[in-house]
């Protein structure tokens, strides 16, 4: 029999490995009889060896099957979710699932928690007071037949290679290597049952794929696995280069945003990347016959307040207060703020997300360590964006806080803000998109 030693060897020397090699490796780890330190030099040989698509799609199937799965059928239809690989500011899936469910979709949508300098939608969701993500796969079930959407995190059950793999790459820099991540996100995508998914893969500075061509990559092998599963995928590369999505980044200030969204207000940018993922959706569901008449559709249930009103009832349903979620809003929030303030005049040509979304990280909206409490109360909220013109004085943001901000941070976040002495034309939010072949 090969030893687990033998195939780290093969992979460190740049072999590819069989798909029962794979597996056996796999159900060790989880079974317990490969150790941690087996498995990270595994993953390590993996990052600088890769793998090829036979692999790929091995490793993913090996991980899904290591737990339960939900059978699409047991869904109804017709079924869509979304994923995106993490951004700064990103509370997209926030106003997108009960947007589709208001459409006619059910939306079984497993999300996970803030990872390095992103935000992760659950966090966001626990900042309403009450709000469960914490549901079995029954319940889980029982709420996408009744509401058409239940927003949950991943069960202890489902894909618990990946929980384990997932936290050891965290800790020895295995994250951001391609077969890994397109594994990660798909064993769990493809074990949550939906039939159709889009895939919102960010590009750029703020996101882990810094470069189009590691992202078209990236969705090439998300999409090709997918397929291979048969599900219907797109991908959609979105700009997390230029500035952080919508104005909020932090918790609360995130729902607040996204609600303020669902009731046909908030940035322009978070409206458009909506429609325009959740339009994909429709037409692969079938629900509309092209992506304009998609779009029309989903216009009218964010101006009409439909999609609003099934956001209420998944708070609801899922044990939150909806009171807390209707302007004047009520939800936890820092009653201490700072204004950062412009010190020069000129356009400004872009935001950095990557250090937004460390210093939000530092002041408590995400986790420094895997064991420590994100505060709902702090974050962002940017007064001016990319292209805005500013003098000096202007408000460029607006820290929510629980600590005073050091010096430092304070001139962080000002020189966060870039600036261009002529006026700036903001680059597409859309970049490409990848299809099955
Ligand atoms: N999100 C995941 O679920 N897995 C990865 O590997 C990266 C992002």
């Amino acid at each position: 029999m090969i030893t687990p030693y033998v195939i780290i060897q093969k992979k460190r020397d740049g072999e590819t490995l069989p798909g029962n090699v794979i597996e056996t490796f796999i159900k060790g780890y989880v079974a317990g009889s490969i150790p941690d330190y087996q498995m990270a030099a595994f993953l390590m040989a993996v990052y600088f060896q890769g793998m090829d698509a036979v692999e790929t799609a091995t490793l993913t199937k090996v991980m899904m099957d290591s737990g339960d799965k939900i059978d699409p059928e047991e869904l109804g239809h017709p079924t869509v979710d979304k994923h995106s690989t993490g951004g700064v500011g990103d509370k997209i899936s926030i106003i997108l699932a009960p947007l589709a469910a208001a459409a006619g979709c059910r939306v079984p949508m497993m999300s996970g928690r803030g990872l390095g300098h992103t935000g992760g939608t659950l966090d966001k969701l626990e900042s309403i007071p009450g709000f469960n993500t914490n549901l079995e796969k029954d319940e889980f079930i029982r709420l996408v037949d009744t509401a058409g959407l239940g927003m949950i995190g991943q069960t202890a059950r489902m894909v618990p290679a990946d929980k384990q793999m997932y936290a050891l790459r965290d800790v020895t820099a295995t994250i951001d290597c391609i077969p890994l991540i397109a594994a990660s996100i798909m064993s769990k995508k493809v074990a949550a049952g939906p039939q159709n998914l889009v895939l919102d893969v960010k590009v750029g500075r703020g996101a882990f794929m810094k470069d189009i061509d590691n992202a078209r990559k990236l969705a090439r092998a998300m999409v090709d696995i997918g397929t291979a599963h048969n599900r219907n995928v797109e991908a959609i590369l979105t700009d997390m280069n230029t500035q952080p999505l919508g104005c909020a980044v932090g918790n609360s200030l995130e729902i607040i945003e996204s609600a303020e969204v669902l009731q046909g207000r908030g940035p322009d940018d978070i409206r458009e990347l909506t429609l325009v993922l959740t339009a994909s959706m429709l037409v692969m569901a079938g629900i509309a016959p092209d992506t304009h008449a998609a779009r029309k559709q989903l216009e009218t249930l964010l101006d009409n307040g439909k999609a609003y009103e099934k956001f209420l009832e998944m708070v609801r349903v899922q044990d939150g207060d909806p009171e807390t979620v209707k302007p004047p809003y009520a939800l936890p929030l820092s009653k201490k703020t700072l204004d950062i303030t412009a010190d020069t005049a000129g356009y400004i040509s872009g935001i950095d997300p990557m250090s937004i979304g460390l210093t939000s990280v530092q002041i408590g909206a995400g986790r420094i360590r895997q064991e420590d409490d994100v505060d709902p109360g702090v974050g962002f909220v940017l007064k001016k964006r990319t292209g805005d013109a500013v003098k000096p004085g202007d408000v460029l943001a607006i820290a929510y806080i629980r600590d005073d901000l050091t010096a430092g941070q304070i001139q962080t976040v000002k020189s966060d803000f870039e600036f261009s002495p002529q006026p700036v034309k903001i680059p597409p939010l859309i970049l490409d998109r990848v299809s099955p072949r």
